[in-house]
């Protein structure tokens, strides 16, 4: 059986120095807003090239936190309309509207399945104040060209980058295209810590000491609440694990993408489409980092079901787009053809640092071997 990520043999590279660094966490006495996460915040900044690192709890604690600080500057107000891809998971939407901000939903390219300038542009009204690009599978949306509109039109941008740490435009890292960008280290994302946590990037001072106040009750000094805040913060078990994972990610980083072009070139199945990337060649990939990769048929359970009976595993990112959830009663009238096409028909295959070439070889074969019904 070819898994789909393996997490436990993931992590057990990396045993003797997580348990030391745990077991340095236990003995100091300290485990909350500490020593290491100040160092992995120092540590994720530099790698992301931006002057903030935020630790938060999590993902969608770092979107939403972003946006409601945005909120208490005055840059954003209730109602205010914000773009968001249509074929998002589903936590870009939801902060959102945790903050009773408008999503705009846009249909993405269909070849990138990331925003496009082209629709975003499009989307604009005297209403928008902010563009959530999301880097789905890995691929860094269009921020070149959505930077550009965002300041043609006096546009905040933040961008989700859950899925694509280290994924570059021109040396230029996700986390820092846009004013401000959200992270996920859950445990399968390609830095993933060994239990929840998250952190916002930004270059923006006066974003970063709200973001801190925002995430610790609203309190930028203690006993004094500047605001009605959360409790949403990264321990220091989860700093100290990350900050080990951190120093493997672009060599982890490396071999997702050996295996992504593995598959590209294996996979010869007329019927499969490959990812495509936007700003790069497979073999000079910099914008892409292969959080998942995604192929797309027409007959996608047909695939699945064959890939199982050969003993590959794979996943559906995502089986129903954020308008069809019953989350969003109030879309559920609403088509966008697009988004609903790519969710009938994408499949992602088993990819992972751990991955052998045995069994990146067996995936291509059971690929190509798929007779369409
Ligand atoms: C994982 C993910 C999130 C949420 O992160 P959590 O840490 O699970 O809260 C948000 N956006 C995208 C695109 C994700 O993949």
């Amino acid at each position: 059986m070819i898994g789909f990520l393996d997490l436990k043999a993931l992590n057990q590279q990396y045993r003797e120095e997580l348990i030391q660094v745990v077991t340095d966490v236990i003995d100091s006495g300290w485990y909350i807003q500490g020593s290491q996460l100040a160092e992995f915040e120092k540590e994720f900044a530099a790698y992301c090239g931006t002057k903030h690192c935020i630790g938060v709890a999590n993902g969608l604690d770092a979107l939403t936190l972003v946006l409601r600080a945005w909120k208490e500057l005055g840059k954003l107000k209730e109602g205010d309309e914000v773009i968001v891809p249509a074929n998002t998971y589903i936590a870009s939407i939801l902060a959102i509207t945790e903050n009773r901000l408008k999503p705009v939903l846009v249909e993405p390219d269909e070849q990138t399945y990331n925003l496009c300038p082209t629709k975003t542009s499009a989307a604009i009204t005297a209403n928008t104040k902010a563009v959530l690009a999301v880097h789905l599978y890995g691929q860094l949306a269009p921020m070149p060209e959505l930077m550009a509109l965002a300041d043609q039109h006096d546009l905040l941008v933040l961008e989700d980058s859950a899925q694509a740490h280290g994924a570059a435009i021109n040396g230029k890292k996700a986390g820092n295209w846009g004013h401000a960008s959200g992270f996920s280290f859950y445990p399968g994302k390609n830095l993933g810590a060994l239990g929840d946590a998250g952190a916002v990037t930004t270059n923006d001072d006066e974003l970063a000491t709200t973001i801190r106040a925002l995430g610790n009750y609203g309190s930028h000094k203690k006993y004094e609440n500047l605001y009605q805040g959360v409790n949403s913060r990264l321990d220091e078990m989860q700093a100290a694990m990350l900050r080990v994972k951190l120093q493997h990610l672009d060599t982890e980083t490396q071999r997702r993408k050996e295996i992504a072009l593995a598959y590209a070139k294996g996979i010869t199945h007329p019927e499969l489409s490959q990812p495509i990337t936007a700003h790069s060649t497979l073999t000079s990939l910099e914008n892409h980092v292969f959080h998942l990769y995604v192929v797309r048929t027409a007959e996608r359970e047909a695939l699945q079901a064959h890939l199982a009976n050969t003993g590959v595993q794979t996943l559906i990112h995502y089986p129903t787009p954020p308008h069809q959830q019953q989350a969003y009663a109030q879309w559920n009238e609403k088509t966008y053809p697009l988004t609903e096409v790519i969710h009938q028909q994408v499949l992602s295959l088993p990819i992972s640092p751990v991955m052998t070439d045995d069994k990146v070889d067996a995936v291509i074969a059971a690929c190509n071997s798929f007779e369409m019904p």
